[in-house]
């Protein structure tokens, strides 16, 4: 996947990495850049994007002296192009321009966008042939067949960025998948792990938003206050490893320290430990199948009081049987509950809904979509979009009728 292009200006003679950085002014995109920048030597920058923030997405480029910067709001893109002025540095703008900008072939992509807008232009890079860190996992609860299919027609190395996969992708090391009983994924339990319901009516988004280990964008942490996030995950795992849903646990382990452990049918178990810092899982993604020694922090194994786990507690949590079951219905059911949650997810940062309210938003999306005539499994990417725009619209009717409910409700 190297290319001759690629080859320039290494001093070891080793060949740069192209990488493209879709999502660059996030959370993930932030700890990317940090790699990237630390190590000028092993990557060359071809694309960085961003939502609206120009000012940030220019200052990116420049330091990481990508050729090419994308906006997505159109509105932005007068304010991208001052803020590049006299650099060389080319610019774009609006959803089609994020897809070209995808077609440019590099040896890898970061996909670190967030929701399923993230979709379009990551089919987009592996149709290139570029490989993919995938951070973004909306994408295969989305359209998860026709994005694996994609993967394996196109011959792509996938490279999962979510730490739990990333830690299922080392601990499966080059092992036989037949050999493979079940795996684990960890779950922190979020900053609601202990909450009673009662409690979790008056959340706030401020303290959804507080996670205790890791520091998230808005949408993935309200994800882990929910556990709609492990949910998606378990979505993204059966796509990622082709296991079947059963072969997946999930267990709550609030010291963030096990990722993820692959158990073998002789009884084996392996799992991958790290500190919680994204740069971890990253750094193993931006420079595989190599490894390269990394600044950050190492884990104390000695300064640990306990490591433990437990079973989620549905009743409390009811975002992650919900998942569970959209999985087991087909590829329709999670790409209506990826959009749901994102309605309901947005709708809940903007004070219109109660937090226990975001999985009842998804759930009745899904009753409802469920008496459509959907398709299957998304079979094309329009199709998938306009799936997802049927999630969507049916979960903006149900905040609408919640939030007027609620706003009657203070008025009595
Ligand atoms: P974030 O909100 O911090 O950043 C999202 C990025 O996407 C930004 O650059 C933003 O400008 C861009 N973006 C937002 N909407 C867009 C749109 N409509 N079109 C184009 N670009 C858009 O999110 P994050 O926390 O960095 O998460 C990114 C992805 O990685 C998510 O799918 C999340 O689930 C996943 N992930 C995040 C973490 C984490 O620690 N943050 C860990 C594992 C997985
Ligand atoms: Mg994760």
């Amino acid at each position: 996947m190297v290319t001759a292009e690629s080859m320039e200006d290494s001093p070891d003679n080793r060949p740069r990495r192209r990488v493209s950085l879709f999502g660059a002014t996030g959370s993930i995109g932030t700890s990317t850049i940090d790699i990237l920048a630390r190590y000028p030597d092993s990557f060359a920058v071809e694309v960085v994007t961003a939502d609206r923030n120009a000012e940030s997405l220019a200052e990116i480029a420049r330091r990481l002296g990508a050729k090419l910067a994308v906006v997505a709001d159109p509105a932005a893109l007068a304010s991208l192009k001052a803020a590049l002025a006299g650099t060389g540095i080319g610019s774009s703008a609006g959803p089609q321009a994020l897809v070209e900008a995808a077609q440019r072939p590099v040896d890898l992509t970061v996909a670190a966008i967030v929701g399923a807008a993230g979709l379009a232009p990551t089919l987009a890079s592996i149709e290139a042939g570029s490989d993919i860190a995938l951070a973004n996992k909306e994408c295969l609860v989305s359209a998860g067949d026709l994005f694996m299919e994609s993967v394996r027609r196109n011959d792509i190395h996938l490279l999962p960025v979510d730490s739990e996969h990333n830690a299922i992708f080392q601990a499966l090391g080059g092992n036989d998948f037949s050999t493979v009983e079940r795996i684990i994924l960890t779950a922190s339990g979020g900053p609601f792990l202990g909450w009673t319901e009662a409690e979790l009516i008056h959340a706030t988004p401020d303290q959804a938003t507080s996670h205790p280990n890791w520091n998230m964008g808005k949408k993935v942490s309200v994800d882990s206050s929910t556990l709609m996030n492990k949910g998606c995950e378990l979505i993204e795992a059966k796509y990622l490893f082709g296991l079947e849903a059963a072969q997946i646990e999930i267990l709550i382990h609030p010291q963030s320290i096990v990722h993820g452990l692959v158990s073998y049918r002789d009884g084996s178990v392996l799992a991958q430990m790290s500190v919680p810092d994204m740069h971890v899982p990253l750094a193993n993604c931006l420079w595989w199948p190599e490894r390269k020694s990394t600044p950050h922090r190492r884990l104390d194994l000695a300064a640990l009081t306990s490591l433990t786990f437990e079973e989620p507690d549905h009743r409390r949590f009811p975002g992650l049987p919900l998942a569970r079951r959209a999985l087991e219905a087909g590829g329709w059911a999670t790409n209506i509950l990826n959009a749901a949650n994102e309605i309901a997810v947005d709708a809940f940062l903007n004070l219109e809904i109660a937090h226990p309210d975001i999985v009842a938003v998804v759930e009745d999306s899904l009753t409802a979509a469920a008496g459509q005539n959907l398709p299957d499994a998304p079979g094309s990417l329009e199709e998938a979009l306009a799936i997802d725009a049927e999630g969507r619209r049916l979960a903006q009717d149900r905040v609408t009728r919640l939030s007027s409910e609620r706003q009657r409700t203070e008025l009595i």
